[in-house]
């Protein structure tokens, strides 16, 4: 019998904000398996703020999201049907086979889930791409020493619950930026972080001022624009910004630092990257994590969307803050 597969394709690139228009739902036969390659039926798929940024065509450190192709996307499930002898039917692997209810691998991308350790959709968050990232930023670019001080912004999110729980484990004392109580109650009452600051209170600079008196040593940056223009005027002589994300700019909006000249005056090291550049990072990130995680040491949170047809609002949702931690959809 032939299988139907859900996939979501991008039809269309936003002008300014994207819409649920953007996004075209489609079924397609799944066609037989050729020799070496593996049928995997996704249980979840992971929504990443970058999906927004591939959605344009223009200047970036990876290709557009092709027009009328599935979306691109991490995704984690199970071998259903092999032709490639290192992977049997009810394998749990973790992948990249995008917004589709099945995908087809050549058997090379995919990685192979330790379920003992966690619940499969933890390889999405903190066990997977989002925990390395957390990590790199932190100890490659932040480098926080025992007692210091490191804020992060998006701090209930997937990477920034991360960061704020490594740097506590480190010694340092934690300061999140969060959108609401909710969120900061969450970040200090549950991840441990020592103060919180709802960005969205209006009070930025004075708040900034109360969680952190003694400045800034560290900040890892997920959102740029005017959260990041508060925090530069609070960093110490010789502090780290970890450039991770512009979340606030990725949907149309255009950003702008207010201060540029505050680099030079704090002696400042501003460094971005992307987590997929530092593949040799990657092991031993995990392996700090997942030991952390064994240990229940680190906590995380997640919102599920239902089915593949609310992928689309759902990533919207993300690029407003609708999300509470690591945003997902489970496809069956
Ligand atoms: P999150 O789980 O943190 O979700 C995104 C959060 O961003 C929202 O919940 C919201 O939190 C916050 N946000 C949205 N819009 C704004 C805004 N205008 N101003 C301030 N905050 C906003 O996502 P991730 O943890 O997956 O990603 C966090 C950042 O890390 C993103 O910028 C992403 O692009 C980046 N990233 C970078 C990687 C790299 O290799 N450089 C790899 C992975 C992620 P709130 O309600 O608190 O505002």
């Amino acid at each position: 019998m032939t299988i139907m597969n859900h996939q979501i394709l991008l039809a269309s690139r936003p002008k300014g904000e994207a819409s649920t228009d953007n996004f075209k739902s489609v079924e397609t036969p799944l066609a037989p398996l050729g020799d070496g390659q593996v049928l995997v039926r996704n249980q979840f798929l992971s929504l990443d703020p970058y999906m927004r940024g591939r959605m344009n065509d223009t200047k970036s450190y990876t290709a557009p999201q092709a027009l009328n192709a599935v979306m691109g996307g991490g995704t984690v499930g199970t071998v259903v049907d092999s032709r490639n002898p290192q992977w049997h039917a009810g394998d749990t692997v973790a992948t990249m086979l995008g917004w589709q209810d099945y995908g087809v691998s050549n058997g090379s991308d995919l990685r192979k889930i330790d379920m003992a350790l966690a619940p499969i959709s933890a390889y999405l968050g903190v066990l997977g791409m989002p925990g390395v990232t957390a990590w790199y930023g932190l100890n490659r670019i932040c480098c926080p020493k025992a007692g210091e001080t490191v804020a992060v912004s998006a701090a209930s999110g997937a990477v920034g619950s991360v960061v704020g729980q490594l740097a506590k484990h480190q010694g340092c004392r934690v300061v999140g930026i969060a959108g609401g109580s909710v969120k900061c109650n969450y970040v200090t009452g549950e991840l441990g972080f020592d103060a919180c600051v709802d960005y969205k209170a209006g009070q930025l600079a004075a708040d900034l001022q109360a969680a952190a008196p003694g400045g800034i040593d560290a900040y890892f940056d997920n959102v740029g624009g005017a959260v990041l223009d508060a925090v530069m005027l609070r960093m110490n002589a010789h502090g780290r910004i970890a450039v991770c994300g512009a979340i606030a700019g990725y949907d149309g909006a255009i950003l702008s630092m207010a201060n540029p000249g505050l680099i030079l005056i704090s002696r400042l090291k501003v460094q971005g990257f992307i987590v997929s550049e530092h593949m040799d990072d990657w092991p031993a990130a995990l392996d700090e994590i997942g030991a952390l995680f064994a240990a229940g040491k680190i906590k995380f949170r997640e919102s599920v969307a239902d089915g593949l047809a609310s992928a689309p609002e759902a990533l919207l949702g993300l690029l407003k803050g609708r999300n509470f931690g690591k945003q997902l959809v489970k496809l069956f």
